[in-house]
């Protein structure tokens, strides 16, 4: 028989008691963490969303509790009356640990099923099963600091905003296809047969129209859903910290955004410096071979093409060599030295050219190709030491208008970092980059394509290019990058109707195409649009990073798989051929799986 709440009411919660509670009568509430059945005593963790605290039945002192606790199991929801007490031997490893509770009166509220796996911190179970039963899952400490943070970050950064004068504004979930380069989530319209909406890959226009509608400060927490091949920081839809300023310079949207992520880091005791630094978009690339470099370490890039110019026929190089100093490395093993060519390889390296520095000499076995005078021209290049290892690198496949050396040499840059401990965990290196070109060249279409979206604003002396030689274009985009990943991107946009129409036109849409997807917004450039810019950052991330944690599935309420499927409510699924055919719709093959 299971007991009700009737009138029964909390008066705090269980993970919340400290000494200081002593000798309080108490009603606690939760969920049965554990039970230790001691005959004459009996024991239950009582666990709820503060914490944990023990109970003790005591069968001399109150027999009916007793009695009733010896029904108890795991996740029995129960609530319990009693006096707190100090404990003779405390547990210094809970919060709550210098007391426990005496009960005086069980309520056993709800009974459970033996859960597929046991709430504990550490969990055995697969994420497979985990998010089968997130329910469960969302129980554990880790889960649940993690969603209570990312609240904590959230209420932050709505709270910098409002006193930096920001309205947040919604925007509408059912609306047409974003040019944020992805495919599109697509609704079905039942009133209007044939037709569809689109969910937002972000709410770019819409941010856009709201500063032509004189709103001048917006943001958003918003979701975005994109289609796209999921990679394991990616979920179909995400969540955006999207925002929107009229009449800005650069800095001032880097400066509200400072802001915000400075408030977002003090939550968990994180002291960020502003401002944050810059770095040129191509700079970035030669030093670290990364738009979103780790500055957590140094071991920047060099590029040593010319020492390696003598023997490129014969080592069969193509493009640019770039080169790190991995410090102390000289001592890696011939296994350690194959783990990395193989790691190098996967990165798209066509090999990797090592050098040993020792206080005796240089050992290499490029020696043979560069001769002892090339070894050490090449470690005076690149400034190795004693006990360094310098480990060099060019890239297997070229491509027109870029340094593919630059990408492999950055990864290899990584992994070493990563090896060899020099990543300083407590570090929080925030860095703009800048001076993104306005097209990049796509070797998939053939085509130069928008390096970031098609609203973003042109360096006003390079509008002239824009027909003749768009390749030239410097975009006025910029990312956030934080130790490495790219928190987001955002620009000052193009503000006037005749260079936007000139950009679509570029991008090889025809006058039709662009008025058929983005006639509205053309439309509404033409009445008065004020200089206008923004940015939208990826909250998950901020979160992920601030959490201490490596994926963002961790640190969202209800995940995705990487396979864009919900394993709980086992979506995506069939719908019945009823609603199907009130939308007009017909399922052409079998499903893909
Ligand atoms: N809409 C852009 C994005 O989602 C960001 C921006 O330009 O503000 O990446």
């Amino acid at each position: 028989m299971l007991d009700s709440l009737g009138n029964l009411k909390r008066t705090q919660y269980s993970g919340s008691l400290r000494a200081s509670d002593a000798d309080k009568s108490v009603i606690l509430m939760g969920w049965v963490h554990r039970r230790r059945d001691l005959g004459q005593l009996i024991f239950i963790d009582l666990r709820d969303r503060a914490g944990i605290a023990q109970i003790v039945f005591n069968n001399e002192l109150h027999p009916e509790a007793h009695a009733k606790a010896e029904e108890l199991r795991a996740e029995f929801v129960v609530a319990v009356e009693g006096r707190v007490l100090r404990r003779q031997k405390p547990n210094p490893e809970i919060p709550t640990g210098e007391v426990e509770v005496m009960a005086t009166r069980l309520h056993i509220l709800n009974n459970a099923k033996t859960p597929p796996f046991t709430i504990e911190d550490e969990v055995t179970a697969s994420e497979e099963t985990r998010l089968r039963y997130r329910y469960l899952d969302l129980r554990r400490r880790r889960p649940h600091r993690n969603i209570e943070l990312r609240h904590r970050i959230f209420f932050e950064v709505r709270k910098a905003l409002d006193e930096l004068g920001f309205f947040e504004i919604e925007t509408p979930m059912l609306t047409r296809s974003t040019p944020e380069g992805a495919r599109d989530y697509l609704v079905p319209s039942r009133v209007h047969r044939g037709q569809f909406y689109a969910l937002p890959q972000s709410p770019q226009i819409f941010k856009q129209i709201l500063m032509i509608s004189g709103m001048d400060r917006y943001f958003q927490i918003v979701r975005c859903f994109r289609d796209e091949d999921l990679r394991a920081d990616r979920q179909p839809e995400f969540t955006q910290l999207d925002l929107e300023m009229s009449f800005p310079r650069q800095e001032d949207i880097f400066e509200a955004i400072e802001q915000v992520m400075k408030r977002a880091c003090a939550v968990v005791g994180v002291e960020a410096q502003s401002p944050f630094p810059h770095l040129d978009y191509k700079d970035a690339l030669r030093r670290y071979g990364s738009d979103k470099p780790d500055l957590r370490f140094g071991m920047e890039l060099h590029d040593v093409t010319p020492v390696f110019e003598p023997a490129s026929a014969a080592l069969n190089i193509e493009g640019h060599v770039q080169a790190v100093v991995a410090p102390g490395a000289a001592a890696f093993s011939r296994k350690q030295l194959d783990e990395l060519a193989a790691f190098a390889k996967s990165a798209g390296a066509r090999g990797i050219y090592t050098a040993k520095v020792t206080a005796e000499g240089i050992t290499s076995p490029l020696e043979r190709n560069l001769g002892a005078d090339g070894l050490k021209r090449l470690a005076e290049r690149v400034g190795a030491r004693p006990g360094d290892l310098i480990v060099a690198t060019a890239a297997r496949e070229q491509v027109a208008h870029g340094d593919t050396s630059l990408a492999v040499a950055g990864q290899i840059r990584l992994h070493l970092g990563e090896k060899l401990n020099l990543v300083e965990r407590n570090r929080w290196e925030f860095l703009w980059i800048t001076g993104f070109a306005l097209f990049e060249w796509s070797d998939k279409d053939k085509r130069w394509v928008s390096a970031q979206h098609p609203f973003t604003g042109i360096v006003e002396e390079d509008l002239d290019k824009l027909e003749t030689a768009p390749w030239e274009c410097r975009s006025k985009g910029y990312d956030l990058v934080l130790n490495g990943v790219e928190l987001g991107s955002g620009s000052i946009r193009i503000h006037r109707q005749d260079v936007q129409e000139r950009m679509f036109k570029s991008l090889g849409l025809s006058q039709e195409q662009a008025r058929q997807r983005f006639g509205f917004f053309l439309d509404a450039l033409a009445y008065g649009t004020p200089p206008h810019g923004g940015i939208a950052l990826g909250l998950d991330r901020v979160v992920t990073l601030l959490a201490g944690e490596r994926s963002i599935r961790e640190v969202i309420a209800f995940p995705k798989t990487t396979a864009a499927q919900d394993l709980m409510a086992d979506s995506p699924s069939e719908v019945p051929t009823e609603q199907l055919d009130e939308l007009g719709i017909k399922i052409k093959g079998p499903s893909q799986g």
